[in-house]
């Protein structure tokens, strides 16, 4: 169904990304895989079935996106679909935060989508392709202690919606997901052993949900019919409340 189309997924070293890489490549796409850890984008590129280009790219540096988009087009000559999906959640209290740590938020999981949305923006048009954007259950509920990741997955649904708008006549989709619980290193990041053992807690209370889970969700709403514009999937584990 979708051969030879071309999808370049962003923080595809682990987790999500490397599931939705994964996918893709299944489905018969060729896939551009992008993050910083070369290693785990080799091993990745061992395991798919199909053709996978690896990227060194880091979302927060201009010109290492637009050197990434660049890259997948001149090897695959076109971008069909972008997976905005690289992101680090890094919780904790507001009071006494440190806010460097607030920085490296926005500017990878917000800024960093919108430089790669708008480096890939014109392959997207002329290809009529898809954005997928990788949110949050915090895209749509502010919780204590992640008032920052919140705000950066509430930051992503206003960019998306404004941009579905920009560019839904001209045939290009946009699809936000918002995965809950997903196990992956995610909670590894956070630097507050509180916020680590929180999350932990959590994960040990339910049947989280897998990265393929999340994978399964950008196939379908990518695979739909043109005329068909998916642009919203909440997906949560059942245990979840
Ligand atoms: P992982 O930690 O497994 O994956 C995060 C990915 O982002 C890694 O591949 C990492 O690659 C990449 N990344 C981080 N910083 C950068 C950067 N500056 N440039 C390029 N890539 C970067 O966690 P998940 O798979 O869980 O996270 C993927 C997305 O899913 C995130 O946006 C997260 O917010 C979202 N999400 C996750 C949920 C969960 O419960 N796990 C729930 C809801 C949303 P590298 O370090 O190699 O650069």
């Amino acid at each position: 169904m979708f051969n030879g189309r071309v999808v370049l997924v962003t923080g595809a070293s682990s987790g999500i990304g490397e599931a939705t890489a994964l996918a893709f490549s299944a489905e018969g796409a060729r896939v551009a895989a992008g993050a910083r850890r070369a290693d785990r984008l080799e091993s990745l590129a061992r395991k798919a079935p199909g053709e996978v280009l690896t990227l060194d790219l880091d979302v927060t540096d201009q010109e290492s996106v637009r050197a990434a988009v660049a890259a997948t087009v001149e090897r695959f000559g076109a971008l069909d679909v972008l997976v905005n999906n690289a992101g680090v959640m890094l919780n904790g209290p507001i009071a006494g935060a440190d806010t460097a740590e607030w920085t490296r938020m926005v500017e990878t999981n917000l800024l960093g989508s919108m430089y790669m949305v708008h480096a890939a923006l014109p392959h997207l048009l002329k290809a009529k392709g898809t954005v997928v954007q990788i949110s949050s259950t915090s895209g749509r509920v502010a919780s204590a202690y992640s008032g920052v990741y919140g705000a950066t997955k509430f930051g992503i649904t206003a960019f998306s919606e404004a941009l579905r708008q920009e560019v839904t006549a001209q045939g290009v989709r946009v699809v936000v997901v918002e995965p809950g619980f997903v196990a992956t290193e995610l909670i590894s990041h956070n630097t507050d052993p509180a916020m680590r053992a929180l999350a932990r807690d959590m994960a040990a209370a339910m049947r989280t949900l897998q990265p393929e889970d999340i994978a399964n969700a950008v196939v379908y709403a990518v695979t739909q019919p043109e005329h068909v514009a998916v642009n919203e999937i909440l997906v949560r584990p059942t245990d979840q409340t």
